[in-house]
């Protein structure tokens, strides 16, 4: 796709119009952005919504963060899934209040758990780094434009630009069933209304959730951060499983018969 001027300054001009208002939108203070890439990982949008004020309001810098216990943070999370992200972002944290901020997305990538795509968003959105943020809808929405998303980065608006695009693949160019007729780049993409919907996943050929380990280590986590102790529901050779594991991870701490969050007072 060659002149991407007339794409982005219509992509940039229907997100102007529609963007979603989200807290982390409105602010370019590194540690609220960082908190809400991390949140926003493998959380659901509307979820990460009803939990980031008030964990802005409990730790409101990376300094306070990071003077927390890991049981503490894994507290706070509890209901977010996949609780490493919160011990990884408290030891981001940890290093930033002693070392400062990295000041471009290259040093933002040493922190413990910072990939590519949250290096490129928090040094984009906080210290307005020309640089893609590119992650899965940003991909896919490329690829559908025959495009390098490096490539359609514009020279100016480039932190809108970015927004912009996950958006536009978050709401329009979705994976299963982009929604061409609807889409302000519809004029000059080459997959418009050539997307074929995807098939779901049959959701027999899944098992439930419930006896997945995923959610038993989601059990243990939230029954210790309630001071409930191990709870009863999980089988005895599935708990131990499912200890170890927590344990190997660094999400629990084992004494003896004694679990507790890492940290936490006994
Ligand atoms: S025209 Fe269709 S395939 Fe192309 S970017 Fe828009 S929604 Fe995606």
């Amino acid at each position: 796709m060659a002149g991407h001027e007339l794409l982005q300054a219509a992509v940039l001009a229907w997100y102007d119009a529609t963007a979603r208002d989200f807290p982390w939108r409105r602010t370019r203070d590194p540690y609220a952005i960082l908190v809400s890439e991390f949140m926003s990982q493998q959380t659901q949008i509307a979820r990460v919504l009803e939990r980031y004020d008030r964990w802005l309001a409990r730790w409101p810098t990376a300094q306070a963060l990071a003077a927390a216990t890991p049981a503490e943070v894994l507290t706070e999370w509890v209901g977010l899934g996949y609780n490493q992200r919160a011990l990884r972002l408290r030891e981001a944290c940890v290093i930033v209040a002693r070392d400062g901020w990295p000041g471009d997305s290259v040093g933002l990538r040493a922190l413990p758990g910072v990939g590519p795509y949250t290096a490129a968003a928090v040094a984009s959105f906080a210290f307005g780094e020309r640089v893609a943020a590119v992650d899965t809808n940003v991909r896919r929405v490329a690829a559908r434009w025959g495009a390098d998303p490096a490539a359609l980065l514009p020279a100016t608006r480039h932190a809108d630009w970015n927004q912009a695009a996950m958006e536009l693949g978050a709401r329009v160019c979705t994976a299963r069933a982009p929604r061409c007729g609807e889409c302000p780049a519809a004029s000059w993409c080459p997959s418009r209304g050539a997307v074929r919907p995807a098939p779901r996943a049959t959701p027999s050929s899944r098992p439930r959730f419930e006896e997945t380990d995923r959610w038993a280590r989601g059990r243990v986590i939230a029954a210790l951060a309630a001071g409930d102790g191990l709870p009863s529901r999980i089988a005895p050779q599935r708990l131990e499983r499912v200890l170890a594991g927590l344990e190997r991870d660094g999400l629990i701490e084992r004494d003896g018969p004694t679990v507790g969050l890492p940290g936490a007072p006994r």
